[in-house]
């Protein structure tokens, strides 16, 4: 038996970091955390209560008032984002919440509450965790950090498709121009941007399948815990 190792997996929007990160914790044992949803749930907060992310004191007053939780839905056998008690965790992802996630995600106010939160979450390990910034300020001594990104036609045209299965009538344009502007936010903002740093193992899923990735991530996973037997 292995002892426990954290794994942060961080990139590009829409790139199946969820994907990876829900598999690989399924194979490990692991505990899986979509810190993205964490933010989206934020989100939706200050939309729903008309918050403006410039006000600082209402900001403040707003995130003292919000709790989240991660509840097992007995159905799916997924954790879901409760905001307040309530399951938020389809609500987040339509895209008036995407539209605004990124802004509201780069005040620093909103950063340390849920950096906290996650650094709590992840304290005994066995965690996989993705996000932006997992492996730079979440959990800086995580074991494996795999940092993940595609073609953002491919990501659109994946990410498309599963909104149109949900129902949506959205564009495929709509859902391009949405993931380029929160990867440029991503990656510009002042406060922890998306950064791809030495200690990352890089993983482009533009031409390669889930099945392929997990494999891939889990040869890692192995190197790490057995680094005797490296070829
Ligand atoms: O991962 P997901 O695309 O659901 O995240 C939604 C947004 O939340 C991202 O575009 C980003 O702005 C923000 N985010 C972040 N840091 C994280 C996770 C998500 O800033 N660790």
């Amino acid at each position: 038996m292995h002892s426990k190792i954290n794994i942060a997996i961080d990139g590009h929007s829409s790139c199946g970091k969820g994907t990876l990160a829900r598999e690989l914790a399924h194979e490990l044992g692991y505990t899986f955390i979509d810190s993205g949803s964490m933010y989206r749930a934020v989100a939706l907060y200050f939309l729903e209560n008309e918050i403006i992310s410039q006000n600082k004191n209402q900001v403040a007053q707003a995130l003292s008032q919000i709790q989240l939780e991660f509840v097992k839905n007995e159905h799916s056998g997924r954790f879901e984002i409760y905001l307040n008690n309530k399951s938020v965790e389809k609500r987040i992802r339509e895209m008036d919440v995407a539209a605004v996630v990124s802004d509201v995600a780069a005040l620093s106010v909103v950063r340390k509450t849920l950096v906290q939160m996650q650094q709590k979450l992840g304290a005994q390990k066995g965690v996989v965790m993705d996000g932006r910034d997992i492996g730079t300020v979440v959990f800086p001594q995580a074991e494996l950090k795999i940092f993940m990104t595609a073609d953002a036609e491919i990501r659109a045209e994946r990410r498309y498709k599963e909104l149109v299965a949900t129902g949506s009538d959205i564009t495929l344009n709509a859902v391009l121009s949405n993931l380029k502007s929160r990867d440029e936010i991503d990656s510009n903002r002042a406060d922890s941007p998306l950064t791809l740093t030495a200690d990352y193992r890089l993983l482009n899923n533009s031409h390669i399948s889930q099945k392929e990735q997990l494999q891939i991530a889990l040869q890692w996973v192995k190197e790490i815990q057995n680094p005797d037997q490296i070829a």
